[in-house]
């Protein structure tokens, strides 16, 4: 492997809008403390829908791609405890400076010098990407490529519902938005032993997204278009309310209702991001709950060998959310899926 070869990356060109396109880039060369991975399925997250209409930060001309699997085909100079052949996926905080009180307090994805494969320095939608070893997990045999790919997404939500979020047995959970992240919240909570859990989505859901949110051990939905969500979650817990509320829509008025449907002092979690600088929220009838409200953003150490583990023993089957697969060339059509809410998780095959 030498820098001469070279490979096909998606970049965001420039600022703005738009601005991507497929562009021949050099294959990296990896330093004495990294690795070259050969990547093998990458999804396309709603942080790169945020990037192709310029609503997230982003450092171009930029190869995009945060959620990868890989092979490690090339290891650096110094790299003694990875070997040619393993199959990893990574933790996408590159270059969080290790000093400043985020990183020493073990938060290194929370770094404000962090910058990410994908946005802040080349990623994922190429044949090749070099990740620092600190950063790697190994994932098991039996867990496919496409699988592995979603460790990332996945990891954000044990984060968000288990270790922060914590479930507890019998917790009625209500999951706010069945997109790729809802449904993965939904199989966390089942596996933590949720006692009922209602999802709550609108009619387009449900043709299919709803559908799987049935098959994967819903046992309520409640279509936010087509009724009062929150008299139906009231009436569903006998007047109590939910113990806890994942909401992963980012709609302004399905982050309203989250207050009315929790009970007194539950907890809700924030995964879902409205994309506007401000919203409406109830206020006052959020302190009469004496409700917990979590913010969540990127995924500490622990998540990710709990959620490979998790996706290994099917009790995150990441398989429910794949919904399309194409090779790179045809990242126009899995963008355009993905951006109009028509599947769930599309990866990319560089
Ligand atoms: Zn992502
Ligand atoms: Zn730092």
């Amino acid at each position: 492997m030498s820098t001469t070869q070279s490979m096909m990356g998606l970049y965001k060109t420039a600022k703005g809008p738009g601005n991507m396109e497929l562009r021949q880039a050099p294959v990296p060369e990896p330093r004495p403390n990294e690795v070259l991975l050969e990547i093998k399925a990458a999804g396309i997250c709603g942080t790169d829908i945020h990037i192709k209409h310029d609503q997230f930060p982003y450092w171009p001309p930029v190869i995009m791609g945060h959620e990868f699997a890989g092979e490690i085909i090339q290891l650096g100079s110094q790299v003694t405890d990875f070997k040619i052949g393993e199959r990893v996926v990574g933790e996408p905080h590159t270059k969080a400076c290790g000093k400043c009180e985020l990183c020493r307090t073990g938060n290194i994805q929370l770094c404000a010098q962090k910058r990410s494969p994908g946005w802040g320095i080349d990623g994922a939608f190429a044949r090749y990407l070099v990740m620092p070893t600190h950063l790697l997990h190994r994932i098991p045999e039996n867990m496919s490529d496409e699988e592995a790919a979603i460790v990332e997404p996945a990891a954000n939500v044990v984060q968000d519902v288990l270790e922060r979020g914590k479930v507890e047995p019998n917790d009625t959970v209500v999951v706010i938005g069945p997109g790729a992240i809802g449904l993965l919240s939904v199989m966390a909570a089942r596996a933590a032993g949720a006692g009922k859990v209602i999802v709550v989505g609108t009619a387009k859901d449900l043709p299919f997204r709803l559908k799987v949110a049935q098959e994967i051990g819903a046992d309520e939905i409640v279509l936010a278009d087509e009724g009062d969500a929150v008299a139906v979650v009231q009436r569903m817990t006998d007047g109590r309310g939910a113990d806890y509320v994942v909401e992963a829509s980012g709609s302004p008025r399905a982050i309203a209702s989250a207050v009315g449907m929790v009970r007194r002092m539950g907890r809700i979690s924030q995964i879902g991001l409205t994309g506007k600088p401000e919203i409406s929220f109830p206020w006052d009838a959020a302190a009469w709950k004496v409700c917990t409200i979590l913010f969540n953003l990127s995924t500490g150490y622990t998540c990710w060998d709990r959620t490979i583990g998790m996706i290994a023993s099917k009790k995150i089957d990441a398989r429910k959310v794949i919904t399309r697969i194409e090779p790179l060339q045809n990242w126009e059509l899995a963008f355009d899926d993905a951006e109009h809410a028509r599947g769930l998780k599309a990866l990319l095959i560089p």
